[in-house]
């Protein structure tokens, strides 16, 4: 008879052995046959199937299909790799399958978001007060805390957005980094600003927000409520927006200050990066990602505001009520994100946090931009190559000659097996894209990554 113990503990040992097998296997799958895979798995059957036998059938047929992203050599986007501790709790929150909506729905899911929230502010140095949420991404919380943002400045103005909507409202300026990643643009998008509002402020050659460039801007155009979305970690090059000055000038302005910090904002958490996000904390509101650098499983994001009256008014189901309602009832995660019933995140980055500690989260933050270092370091030693980025985080960015022959290696590079990087334009040219943000990557992974590439810049190159 098949158990239920059965059928949990051989999946775990699935996961497992998945998961130690990983760092061996070619890190993109090789000769994938897409209609192979529709046809084993595309059939709706009429009858039930055994609990074993459907998770057999999923993973046997799916495992030769996935990507190594926890494995030591993807270095594509910014992934990060899911650390053994944040992934065995997120199966048990899969498990125990609680709704994070309020403290009556699950007190623990409710409890454990509470405390991995703290935990947050305090690692990445925003301030205790802020209220936050726990989101699908960066796109979630980009998006929350752009809501929390429209609500706050237009009722400033005396204009109740969340009643009346935007027909008719004030008109809202939004003056951005001209390099901002496009989920903010989609924010705009889905809440009703549209992209045409944007008023882009031009960046340095390492892609930070120029200063007197957002001065300028600021005291051109028509004054009125404005948001400024700022960033940390540009999403090639890692670079920073000047906080200190940008938020100053942005805040003389009257303006909401937000800051995408998707994966950079974890600069924070570590000793000798910290000075990348000084003054940050005078920012309105911040986003940030889990499943980036913090190395929990998809989906986890953070967003955190410094007004936690806003960011309710603009998430909770009634507008203008008061944070932590229902006196004592304790904090409704629910009243900080776009979902109402949703998993129970919170499991997860707490236990990320609490298996890493302080200096294990400083340790992987330090380690990985030491690594992104050796990258530039090496690549830089080869004839034909140029790192073009100023290497101050996790990203490397590589040109191999002329926008071709750089194509033609990353695309070798992606068919090795041995490393995945990614391919992006920048500043009008075609490069190399790496982004070092996973925790099991070691000195020995870039050497063998260095290798594969100096190969795969070679004429006579077999795949
Ligand atoms: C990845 C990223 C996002 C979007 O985050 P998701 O988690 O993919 O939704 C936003 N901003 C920056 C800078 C990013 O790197």
């Amino acid at each position: 008879m098949e158990t239920r113990e059965d059928l949990f503990a051989s999946t775990a040992a699935r996961a497992a052995g998945y998961r130690e097998r990983v760092a061996e296997a070619p890190v993109f799958p090789r000769d994938l046959d897409a209609r192979e895979i529709r046809t084993a798995l595309g059939a709706l059957q009429d009858e039930p199937a055994g609990a074993k036998a459907t998770l057999d059938e999923l993973a046997t047929v799916i495992e030769p299909a996935l990507v190594a992203t926890t494995g030591p050599r993807y270095f594509g986007f910014v992934t990060g790799g899911a650390l053994d501790a944040a992934t065995a709790a997120d199966m048990l929150a899969a498990a125990w399958d609680q709704p994070a909506f309020n403290p009556i729905a699950s007190p623990g899911a409710a409890i454990v978001e509470e405390i991995a929230g703290g935990w947050l502010k305090e690692l990445l140095g925003l301030p205790p007060e802020a209220s936050f949420g726990f989101t699908t991404g960066g796109q979630g919380a980009n998006t929350i805390a752009l809501a929390a943002a429209r609500h706050d400045v237009l009722a400033r103005v005396g204009w109740d957005v969340e009643r009346d909507g935007l027909a008719g409202a004030p008109r809202v300026r939004v003056v951005a980094n001209a390099e901002r990643h496009v989920t903010i643009d989609r924010a705009l998008r889905l809440l009703g600003f549209g992209t045409s509002v944007i008023e882009p402020v031009a960046t340095s050659t390492n892609g930070a927000i120029q200063l007197d460039d957002l001065e300028r801007t600021l005291a051109t155009g028509p004054h009125g409520p404005t948001i400024v979305a700022l960033q940390a970690g540009n999403v090639n090059s890692g670079a920073f927006d000047d906080f200190e000055v940008a938020i100053s000038v942005a805040h003389a302005h009257g303006a909401w200050v937000h800051v995408d910090g998707a994966f950079g904002l974890w600069a924070g958490a570590n000793p000798s990066t910290r000075h990348l996000t000084e003054g940050v904390e005078r920012a309105d509101s911040w986003a940030t990602d889990g499943h980036k650098w913090l190395n929990v499983p998809y989906d986890s994001g953070y967003v955190f505001c410094a007004h936690p009256e806003s960011h309710a008014a603009a998430m909770s189901f009634t507008a203008a009520y008061l944070v932590g309602q229902g006196e004592g009832a304790g904090r409704a995660p629910s009243d900080f994100v776009m979902e109402s019933s949703r998993r129970a995140r919170g499991f997860a980055t707490w236990a990320a946090l609490r298996e890493l500690g302080r200096r294990g989260v400083a340790g992987l933050v330090e380690r990985c931009c030491s690594l992104a270092r050796l990258f530039a370091e090496e690549l830089s030693a080869i004839d034909g190559t140029e790192v073009v980025n100023d290497v101050v985080l996790n990203q490397v960015l590589v040109s191999f000659g002329d926008d071709s022959e750089t194509e033609r290696v990353i695309d070798r590079i992606q068919r090795s097996g041995v490393c995945w990087m990614g391919a992006t334009t920048w500043h009008g040219r075609r490069l190399m894209r790496i982004s070092v943000s996973n925790w099991r990557t070691t000195e020995a992974d870039v050497h063998r990554s260095v290798a594969a590439i100096e190969a795969a810049m070679q004429r006579d190159w077999l795949a």
